[in-house]
């Protein structure tokens, strides 16, 4: 694997003749993604969000929140249909440590499509952008949902944005822009060998190498975005409308939160806890505190009919 240290030397080395050769649009959308995060401005966790202003603070429709399956509407929503997730994604990939997580933007399968999904309670069609982390530390967990009062050591965010929207910095903007897919980590000490995981154990490998700010890593191979699902059953999940949990917390996404939980080995878990922020400080605890409902409905899907 080749490590790309810093950002810029990143654009340099795709512009001249490359050692990894990153094509032009998948370049031009990490630095799009680097960009619009770049544009919340400066904010950290030291708080878990409690200090961020703006629409973190004022709004009303605020992510995370506590899940509680008695407080929610059983409805028969459709299951989430996974359109070419097991459609094999153009490499390299880029991982980034951007100072907040880790960071990976999706580029197109080798067939040249975008996969993305449909059904839940979601308003079209979203295509896949990109996925990122949430981890505590050695001693605390890092979901930023909780489910029935429990919250577990790692979330994962895939982030989608509505087909009819041209951008990120649009969709954001807009109620039904986005749509999140949460999954929950819980830490085992020693996995079994889990060929479901191949996708998931494929970046987490490369997650020391990624320890300072602004650092990169190319991931190749084949992987697809469903591996990032690993043997999570998708049929059951929370879904309700909320936000960003990053500023400017911005309320347009749809969630849906998967209620089985994944097991991740411990050992790879324990490698975002050495990751440092922009301050050179450990990137731990990134996760924000958990927000009121504020009467919101939450829905559940069963798998079965209840
Ligand atoms: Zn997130």
């Amino acid at each position: 694997m080749f490590v790309l240290r810093f950002w810029w030397p990143l654009a340099i080395l795709s512009c001249s003749s490359a050692l990894i050769e990153i094509p032009a649009d998948y370049l031009t959308a990490i630095r799009q993604d680097r960009a619009d995060e770049d544009a919340a401005g400066d904010y950290n966790y030291d708080h878990q969000g409690a200090d961020w202003t703006g629409t973190c603070d004022t709004g009303q429709r605020q992510s995370p929140i506590d899940l509680i399956f008695s407080d929610s509407t059983l409805s028969s929503i459709p299951r989430i249909r996974f359109n070419n997730y097991n459609q094999s994604l153009r490499t390299p990939l880029v991982l980034t440590n951007n100072g907040h997580t880790a960071n990976m933007v999706l580029p197109l399968t080798r067939g040249g499509q975008r996969p993305y999904i449909n059904g839940g309670l979601l308003p079209g069609d979203f295509e896949v952008q990109s996925v990122h982390f949430h981890w505590g530390s050695r001693s605390s967990k890092g979901s930023e949902h909780a489910i029935n009062f429990v919250r577990y050591d790692v979330e994962m965010h895939i982030v989608h944005k509505n087909r009819r929207y041209e951008s990120m910095g649009e969709a954001t903007q807009q109620p039904d822009g986005l749509a999140v897919l949460g999954v929950m980590f819980r830490a085992v000490p020693r996995s079994r060998p889990n060929s479901q995981l191949y996708g998931l154990n494929k970046i987490f490998n490369q997650v020391p190498r990624i320890v300072e700010y602004n650092s990169n890593v190319t991931i190749s191979g084949q992987l697809n975005v469903g591996q990032l699902l690993g043997d999570v059953v998708t049929g059951e999940f929370y879904t309700y409308n909320g936000s960003l949990t990053t500023p400017d917390c911005a309320e347009s996404v749809t969630w849906t939160v998967f209620s089985d939980i994944l097991d991740f080995p411990e050992r790879q878990i324990a490698k975002l806890w050495t990751l440092k922020d922009s301050r050179s400080r450990p990137l731990i605890n990134n996760y924000r505190d958990i927000q009121d409902t504020n009467g919101r409905p939450v829905y559940y899907r069963a798998l079965q009919k209840l």
